[in-house]
């Protein structure tokens, strides 16, 4: 007995111990040069925020489009920083500092160096729409026997990834994150730093095609996220996706997912249950298990069949993998249904909007009773394709909804694309456009708010929400 009480507690101590990074451990993370820095300190944390340094923190200087964070050394010194991460060195700050080349992939080296404490599966996630949803479901899933950390919020960029990376205790049991790219390169350098187990690849869309200049370089630049893979690795797809489904390999595994192809993890049977979202089955081991989805859309079974796949992967069983997918709830602003008086539903998708996900989004709509009203702003990102993607959003939707009510510069092209087919208005802000809306809608209406991020649509359906 006494045998188990000291191996417990040998385990409580290494697991506090891999939690402890020094100031040796940044050095030997970034082989940075170090200046007037005499002792091993244990630090607090490292952050990139001058805005949220407190006592024992390192701090990295990161160089951004508007801000220099060499510029704040000052600020972080009087707030007890314990050193800085630093591109050049500055002389009139009395702080110890460590030289590197790149304080970005200092960063990044840093929550490499941390993420190998810990002997996890990591599970990453990329695609061009459903990550965060996806991520979310997997977490979801996973929690119900593990103890899961997981990317908070939107975290997927070369900022947030190693930040969520930090954030790892020894107490976690497996890790979900994700990781978003508008170049190439970027997700490799995000799969260095969390050396992921299992990789999910939701689809590959049009969003930032604006740099990558076509499908086949974003199928490639999603494809990074395999860069560190050997045969223990495991590939999840969505095989229903044309450029998903071309993939091949022998260097690790493949396992598919899919309603209209063959697939390992494949729905068939499914009853759409419209806001109330979806039912269907698909086989598990050979043996036929029922599933159901707190969300509409038929994009939400592919999130859904990829968490089944991770999960089953994982070894949970079919119960936990039910109620994980069950209990999943969506965060606000994206496809939140929200039921107002007068029987009026709203469907606010507000988050951010790509072709694919917008889309998505009008299935959704289509499938309501009533009059189904699109209001639809900007999506941005898309470059020389811009226009096409507009038209071709416009083209769309004619035959799913019954008005368009079209707000920002682009937005012009769905009016155009859907004038004369359905009812349309258009207008350039969204003053004149709340304005109009809110005598516009009447009992059993159903609207959808879509648009890019940068549009801030909930401007509209948060006005019109209070108002009523
Ligand atoms: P971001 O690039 O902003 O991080 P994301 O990839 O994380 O986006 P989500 O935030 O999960 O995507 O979803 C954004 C929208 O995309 C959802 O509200 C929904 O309309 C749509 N969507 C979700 N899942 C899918 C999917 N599998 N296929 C197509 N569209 C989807
Ligand atoms: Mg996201």
């Amino acid at each position: 007995k006494d045998r188990t009480i000291e191996f417990d507690e040998r385990k409580i101590v290494e697991g506090f111990l891999k939690e402890i990074i020094t100031t040796d451990d940044i050095i030997k993370a970034t082989c940075g040069k170090v200046f007037n820095l005499n002792e091993n300190i244990i630090i607090n944390k490292i952050t990139t925020d001058s805005r949220k340094v407190e006592k024992g923190d390192v701090f990295i200087a990161l160089k951004g489009e508007k801000f220099d964070g060499h510029d704040f050394l000052g600020e972080v010194k009087d707030k007890g920083a314990v050193c800085a991460v630093v591109s050049k060195f500055i002389p009139n700050v009395d702080i110890p500092q460590i030289l590197v080349d790149d304080t970005l992939r200092a960063y990044k080296e840093i929550a490499r160096y941390y993420r190998r404490r810990f002997d996890i599966p990591i599970v990453a996630i990329t695609g061009s729409c459903g990550k965060t949803t996806t991520k979310e479901m997997i977490a979801s899933v996973l929690s119900s026997r593990l103890n899961v950390h997981k990317t908070e919020k939107n975290f997927n960029n070369e900022i947030g990834l190693p930040m969520t990376i930090l954030n790892l205790k020894s107490k976690h049991e497996a890790s979900v994150v994700e990781m978003g790219m508008n170049h190439f390169g970027e997700i490799e350098s995000l799969s260095y730093v969390a050396l992921p187990k299992i990789a999910v690849i939701t689809n590959i869309g049009t969003a930032h095609i604006e740099n990558l200049g076509s499908r086949e370089n974003i199928l490639k630049a999603k494809m990074e996220i395999t860069t560190y893979f050997n045969e223990e690795n495991i590939l999840v797809i969505n095989s229903d996706d044309d450029m998903l489904s071309t993939v091949k390999t022998d260097k690790y595994k493949i396992i598919k997912f899919a309603i209209n192809s063959d697939a390992d993890y494949k729905a068939y049977d499914i009853i759409d249950l419209g806001q109330d979202g979806m039912e269907f089955k698909c086989n598990i081991s050979g043996v036929e298990r029922r599933f159901k989805v707190n969300l509409p859309g038929q994009h939400n079974i592919y999130n859904a069949l990829s968490a089944i796949a991770v999960g089953d992967i994982l070894g949970l069983q079919y119960e936990d993998i039910y109620n994980g997918i069950l209990n999943f709830n969506p965060g606000s602003m994206r496809m939140n249904i929200v039921e107002l008086k007068d029987d009026i539903k709203f469907i606010v998708d507000c988050y951010n909007a790509n072709p694919d996900s917008m889309k998505a989004a009008i299935d959704v709509l289509n499938k309501f009773n009533g009059r189904r009203i699109a209001v639809l702003g900007d999506m941005f990102e898309l470059g020389e394709f811009s226009k096409a993607m507009h038209k071709e959003v416009g083209n769309y939707l004619v035959d799913k909804c019954d008005v368009l009510i079209a707000i920002g510069e682009f937005a012009k092209e769905y009016y155009n694309e859907a004038m004369g087919k359905i009812e349309c208005y258009y207008f350039i802000n969204k003053e004149e456009a709340l304005d109009f809306i809110k005598n516009f809608i009447k009992r059993d209406d159903v609207v959808l708010f879509k648009a890019s991020r940068g549009m801030k649509l909930e401007y509209i359906s948060d006005s019109l929400i209070e108002q009523r």
